[in-house]
């Protein structure tokens, strides 16, 4: 069996909610306060070793309480912090959230996450079967390094670019498997995209991504998960649930099919497991604690 590794952000999500938004200037009185682990990195390493896939994260926190409250946290979720670095020149990556009518403004400081490095990814010793996975929620230069350093050892790449930011073809060229939703899809490639698109549409975007013999996964929420494997598209149907709160539901789904790759399970096969690892985190409040279990997915899927 092969092992995950995961080069990415960890996050407090601090949530403050009150009965309205400030206007600019103005203070209102909140409800209530709460903290989450986040982070797309941190989330994805966790729905991955929740799965049972031997998984490593590789980043930064701050030498501060909330770096001592996630690494608590991920230890407990199972997932291995021997290449998560306490750092004295920043602070903990936070998100400051705000929600208010149903609606939320978010602030990300990424703090201690803007400082992982190319030496940080290039310490870890990778082999043949390992899957490599990262976000753009640190350096992209670290990821180049990462990926390459991946490649050179055999194992499969992943990238989730999100959030949505311009990459060069140095980065895409070292990308086996390229997981994206709509909106990504649509921003990277200055086509104008909705998840109720027809499946053409989007083939036609991520045309501009292929290359070699990439794989392209297009999350379109409920709808599922179009994949272009060997230049045929595929759609995976969503599962029909109800949903409470899709928060980190493209986390669990690319931590879901890493693990599922690392364990030598077939593309098309991780695909439908990823499917369906996503659509209980949907069923679930917030990302991070609302990832699945292997039993949970297996029941499922039996
Ligand atoms: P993101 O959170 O990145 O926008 P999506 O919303 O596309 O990602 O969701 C990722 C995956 O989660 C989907 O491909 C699907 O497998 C699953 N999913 C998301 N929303 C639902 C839903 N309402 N019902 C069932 N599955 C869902």
């Amino acid at each position: 069996m092969g092992r995950v590794f995961v080069a990415g952000s960890i996050n407090m999500d601090v949530v403050a909610t009150a009965d309205r938004h400030p206007k600019v200037g103005e203070t209102v009185a909140g409800n209530a306060v709460n903290y989450f682990p986040g982070g797309k990195g941190a989330n994805q390493a966790v729905a991955s070793a929740k799965l049972g896939a031997p998984t490593t994260l590789i980043g930064r926190l701050g030498r501060d309480a909330f770096g001592q409250q996630l690494r608590t946290f991920l230890a407990a979720q199972a997932v291995d912090l021997a290449h998560v670095k306490d750092t004295a020149e920043a602070h903990t990556g936070m998100a400051i959230i705000t929600v208010a009518d149903a609606d939320n403004t978010i602030v990300v400081v990424p703090g201690a996450n803007a400082l992982v490095s190319s030496e940080d990814v290039t310490a870890v010793a990778l082999a043949k079967g390992d899957v490599a996975v990262s976000q753009f929620e640190i350096p992209q230069a670290t990821i180049v390094a990462f990926f390459r350093r991946a490649r050179a050892a055999g194992a499969t790449t992943i990238l989730n670019p999100a959030p949505a930011i311009p990459f060069g073809k140095d980065l895409l060229d070292l990308v086996d498997i390229l997981i994206l939703n709509e909106t990504e899809l649509g921003l990277l490639t200055h086509m104008e995209l909705r998840d109720s698109d027809d499946p053409a549409r989007f083939v036609a975007a991520a045309s501009a991504l292929q290359g070699g013999s990439r794989i392209i996964c297009i999350t379109l929420g409920k709808r599922g998960v179009l994949a272009l494997i060997d230049g045929q598209a595929s759609v995976i149907a969503g599962r029909a649930v109800k949903a409470v709160d899709t928060t980190g539901a493209g986390d669990c789904f690319v931590g879901a099919l890493a693990s599922q790759l690392a364990n030598g399970t077939a593309i098309r096969r991780a695909l439908e497991y990823a499917n369906a690892a996503a659509s209980i985190c949907v069923q679930r409040m917030g990302a991070a604690p609302s990832m699945p279990t292997a039993a949970e997915v297996a029941a499922l899927l039996s």
